[in-house]
């Protein structure tokens, strides 16, 4: 067998173990193996991809320098990404996972670019071809690497997170796509370095554009379909590699990442093509504040402790201020000793809570919530009428009526947990400032609703000690 067949085998292997993982990270039992058969994949592909390299070229001073670097530039990315990782607060994943996302599609910008500079070995009959490669991995690059950054700038809230609404945004959004197709049909007959710094340019824009024109509540969407676009990108980078694996893993982020973009559209009852599209067909949102709801009812933890002494049934809808708070370790002690005094406790997710897919699941994991009793938001809704106490642990988008209620709030047609409808609804948060999505909750200024007042971490403890 020579190298190249080896290292082939090693791919299918390596590709084989990356769809595993896939498979694994869609079940909570099974998301550690799954995570295991990714980092094992992604090992043996560098392994195999640099071995094979070295052997290729094995003696020439000019391959050992190449290698030298290589080696060098991955253990500094390793280095960091392993120091990045560790040292992340969960409230800080999804920006992380976004500035990821944006090193993609500058790689994929870079290699194109590399493409274009160095084609002379390419033969004459592929030459169109490859002049097609290089302009959509330097377009899909290009659009993932600014979109990723805007991404970036409003999930750690250095921009506002509201959107942005240029006038006639969906004419430019398709002006640029008509622009791309046109320079590369110019690009192909006359390959011109300009009309690729001019597609670059674009593609910059556009990315910048699409992504800074989507309000706060859509961008879990954006999050996953960034995600899906770092994996196209990454599959064009592939074709102009040559590299048989980072076409299949490309696709196969690609296609997963649309898929969970799809899944949350549903999720969330949006169209998937508005949101792809720049936030196409969303009306501009109203300026937050505008209404006066009425009197809130303040309350303290004895009082909240003594409810829930009384109470048979309780659901507990985390959300992003629990992330915020480190919450979950008290949260799963309040828990515990609930259910030890025979109540019956279970937790409503909804499916964009927090800041990232699955955000509270993983937080409820750590602190060792049960499984069984950690339910989504379709299991659940229908019990809330039914239930005695609910504690709004940080959470306010995903639980605002107004989203069932109004059909001309922002967030209208997403679907929320119906706290509302539970006897008491107890909601923690520090004031009476908006969730993420910039609008008003009428939920706090319903008879049922009491507001405890402050850090989550903090009240669930004073509960617990109350208790
Ligand atoms: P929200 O952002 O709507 O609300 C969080 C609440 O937590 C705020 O009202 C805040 O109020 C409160 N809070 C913050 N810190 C604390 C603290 N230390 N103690 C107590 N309360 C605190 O969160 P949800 O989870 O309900 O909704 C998620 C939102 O994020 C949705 O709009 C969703 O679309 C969006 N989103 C979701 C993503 C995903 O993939 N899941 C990705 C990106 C965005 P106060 O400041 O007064 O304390």
């Amino acid at each position: 067998m020579n190298i190249d067949m080896l290292t082939t085998a090693v791919y299918i292997v390596a590709a084989l173990m990356f769809i595993l993982s896939l498979a694994g990270l869609s079940k909570h039992e099974t998301s550690r193996s799954g995570l295991t058969f990714g980092i094992a994949g992604m090992a043996l592909a560098l392994v195999a991809t640099i071995a094979s390299l070295a052997l290729n070229s094995w003696g020439s001073t000019q391959s050992t320098i190449g290698l030298s670097l290589l080696v060098v530039v991955v253990l500094i990315g390793a280095g960091i990404g392993l120091w990045r990782a560790r040292v992340v607060a969960m409230t800080g994943m999804p920006e992380l996972i976004a500035l990821l996302h944006s090193f993609v599609g500058l790689a994929a910008v870079l290699v194109g670019w590399n493409g274009a500079l160095d084609s002379h070995d390419v033969p004459a009959d592929f030459i169109g071809i490859h002049h097609g490669e290089v302009f959509i991995g330097v377009f899909i690059g290009a659009v993932t690497f600014t979109g990723s950054i805007v991404a970036f700038l409003k999930l750690s809230a250095r921009i506002p997170s509201s959107p942005l609404m240029l006038p006639g945004k969906n004419l430019l959004n398709v002006g640029a796509l008509l622009g791309f197709v046109g320079l590369t049909v110019w690009y192909i007959i006359t390959p011109d370095i300009w009309l690729l710094v001019a597609v670059t340019v674009l593609a910059l824009l556009l990315g910048w554009h699409l992504v800074a024109s989507i309000g706060g509540g859509d961008m879990p969407v954006v999050v996953s379909m960034l995600n899906s676009y770092s994996g196209w990108a990454a599959a064009a980078a592939g074709f102009l590699l040559n590299n048989d694996l980072l076409i299949v893993t490309g696709a196969l982020v690609g296609s997963s990442g649309a898929y969970l973009s799809y899944i949350m559209c549903k999720a969330m009852n949006r169209s998937f093509i508005s949101v792809i599209a720049g936030g196409f067909g969303i009306p501009k949102p109203a300026a937050p504040g505008e209404e006066d709801e009425g009197e809130i009812h303040e309350t303290d933890a004895a009082s909240v402790a003594e409810l829930l002494k009384a109470a048979d049934t309780v659901i507990i809808t985390p959300g992003y201020g629990m992330a915020v708070a480190q919450a979950q370790y008290p949260v799963a002690e309040l828990t515990q000793r609930l259910i030890a005094k025979g109540v019956t406790v279970r937790f409503g997710i909804h499916p964009v809570a927090g800041r990232l897919p699955g955000h509270m699941n993983v937080l409820l994991a750590e602190a060792k919530v049960p499984y069984d009793i950690v339910l989504e938001m379709d299991e659940v809704n229908d019990d809330f009428a039914s239930t005695a106490v609910v504690l709004v642990i940080g959470a306010n988008d995903t639980v605002n009526p107004a989203a069932a209620e109004d059909p001309g709030s922002p967030i209208a047609g997403m679907p929320v947990l119906h706290v509302w409808e539970a006897n008491t609804v107890v909601v923690f948060k520090r004031s009476m400032s908006s969730g993420y999505a910039g609008v008003q909750n009428p939920l706090f200024f319903r008879d049922n609703a009491l507001m405890l007042f402050g850090d989550a971490k903090d009240r669930v403890e004073d509960i617990i000690k109350a208790l």
